[in-house]
């Protein structure tokens, strides 16, 4: 469990510089004004600055993007189309991936279609979700299908395929260290870079609360994020799930849901909150998931911007209704139909304190905490122990030579209106960070639903635009200044 290739745009000013090697300027006279052409689905991408390795010479880019997941795939998608930026995005894995330890079958997207890489800031893009179904030929099936949610593993092959036709996306390369002189000099695991600017896009890691953290090499203990591989057979076995979100419902869902033969002996749910509760997926609340919201929030002091982020944690942290209904049913088929009563336990309102190895040597002992009676320990014993505790963000170890020259927040590096990082260096050089202020931009930072916005205005910040903003909420966020009256 991880707890915690060289492409350029083809006829882009760098990439065509690149195979005759040497420094040339993002943004010169070689720029071209038409985007590159996609590299075609399947196609491997060629390696453009493959020259760069060999000769040791340092490539120079408009932009190098750390991690690509969806945020700063996102903003690659929406570069492709702007060739006079020249943008290489860098991922320490060897292939992409979309928590894919943790497809379970069925598993949906918990937000629109539309929150994908790119509609919601350009409808006309070539990377969208809508193109993907349509460059894969199955945009009338997939109407037909009717899905009342994008599948989860459909949304993951459409960002694979995205990742996959540009040619500014480069797998199998770690981003080791960032420091800057008159520009950003990147060390990989593979160069040296330079660049005007970079994105950190590198999210969250599995977080597992202090109990458990002393048996992670023990192969009965593990985060969700490694549930498909970690948690194969379960025959005939006690196992614990631990955590109430949507990550434990579909973990509880999928043991409940094997065959007869390949049931667990006993399932328990343990969750800290004082029920199973849903997603808050209504009209007014989704307003928090706009732009106008999100430089609200933004605007607010410290306090408030955590008390909001604690009073609405289940606008993005609750379990899909659908999936509460398939749970709430298939408990009833085990107990009343299959007379399998003692299959299940729900054990809301607890929090997990302590985790022992039981002497006899089956298994473990959990201790249990009931939020209303919190001087009672509760005993409850497992085979198998599944962390479904959520993410934290992840360590940026690279970040180290620039550190001291960035400003800190209650933990998090302080960021401006455009993502870029508050930093004493020159203002013509941003470090943008994605992913990585949810205590400043609330809690839509880790979420897709504003995934295309805020690449959009990183990319304004680069192009020194202002892309037309959609309309705000119907709600007025800002109060009125004390002289104006509400009508
Ligand atoms: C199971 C699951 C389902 C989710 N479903 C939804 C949903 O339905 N709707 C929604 O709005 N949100 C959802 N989310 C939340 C959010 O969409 C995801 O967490 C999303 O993956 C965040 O994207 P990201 O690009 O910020 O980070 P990540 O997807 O974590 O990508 C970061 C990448 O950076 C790479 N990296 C790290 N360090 C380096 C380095 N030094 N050099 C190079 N690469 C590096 C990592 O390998 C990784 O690939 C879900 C989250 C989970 C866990």
């Amino acid at each position: 469990m991880a707890v915690t290739g060289a492409v350029g745009q083809p006829g882009s000013a760098t990439a065509s510089s690149a195979a005759g090697a040497g420094v040339v300027p993002a943004g010169s006279a070689e720029s071209t004004a038409v985007p590159p052409p996609l590299v075609e689905s399947g196609d491997v991408c060629p390696s453009r600055f493959g020259a760069a390795l060999v000769d040791g010479s340092v490539q120079h880019l408009s932009c190098v993007g750390v991690g690509v997941g969806p945020a700063n795939l996102s903003l690659a998608s929406l570069m492709w189309s702007r060739p006079e930026l020249t943008g290489l995005f860098l991922e320490r894995r060897p292939e992409f991936g979309w928590h894919d330890g943790q497809q379970m079958p069925g598993a949906t997207l918990q937000v629109s279609m539309l929150k994908d890489l790119v509609s919601l800031t350009d409808p006309t893009s070539p990377f969208s979700f809508l193109a993907y179904l349509h460059d894969q030929g199955r945009i009338y099936h997939y109407l037909n299908a009717r899905f009342e949610a994008v599948p989860r593993m459909e949304f993951r092959n459409y960002l694979a395929w995205a990742a996959a036709r540009n040619p500014s996306v480069v797998f199998g390369e770690e981003v080791m260290s960032i420091d800057f002189d008159t520009m950003f000099r990147i060390q990989t695991s593979r160069r040296e870079l330079t660049a005007d600017h970079v994105s950190i896009g590198v999210g969250n890691q599995p977080w597992i609360p202090p109990a458990g953290r002393p048996f992670l090499s023990d192969p009965r203990v593990f985060h969700i994020s490694d549930f498909t591989s970690a948690a194969t057979d379960m025959t005939g076995l006690r196992v614990a799930v631990i955590g109430g979100g949507q990550s434990g419902a579909e973990a509880f869902l999928e043991l409940i849901n094997r065959p007869a033969d390949r049931l667990p002996r006993r399932v328990s749910w343990v969750s800290r909150r004082a029920n199973f509760f849903p997603i808050d997926d209504s009209p007014f609340t989704n307003d928090y998931y706009m732009p106008d919201h999100s430089d609200y929030f933004a605007s607010l002091p410290l306090a408030a911007r955590e008390q909001f982020n604690l009073a609405h944690l289940l606008t993005s942290d609750g379990i899909s209704e659908a999936t509460l209904r398939q749970i709430y049913q298939q408990i009833y088929t085990h107990h009343y139909i299959h007379s399998r009563p003692d299959l299940i336990a729900l054990y809301p309102h607890r929090e997990l304190t302590g985790l022992t190895r039981n002497p006899a040597g089956a298994g473990y002992e959990l201790a249990l905490r009931h939020g209303q009676h919190p001087d009672l320990t509760e005993h409850l014993d497992s085979d198998i122990v599944v962390f479904a505790t959520g993410f934290a963000p992840h360590p940026m170890p690279f970040l180290q030579p620039l550190r001291h020259r960035l400003h800190v927040e209650n933990g998090e590096y302080r960021i401006d209106a455009h993502y870029a990082a508050v930093w004493d260096g020159p203002g013509d050089h941003h470090l943008f960070l994605q992913n990585a202020a949810r205590t400043q931009r609330g809690l839509a930072d880790p979420n897709l639903s504003l995934l295309a916005w805020r690449s959009q205005r990183i990319l304004d910040s680069l192009t020194n635009t202002n892309t037309n903003p959609q309309n705000p909420s119907f709600i007025e966020w800002v109060t009125k200044r004390p002289n104006v009256t509400a009508e």
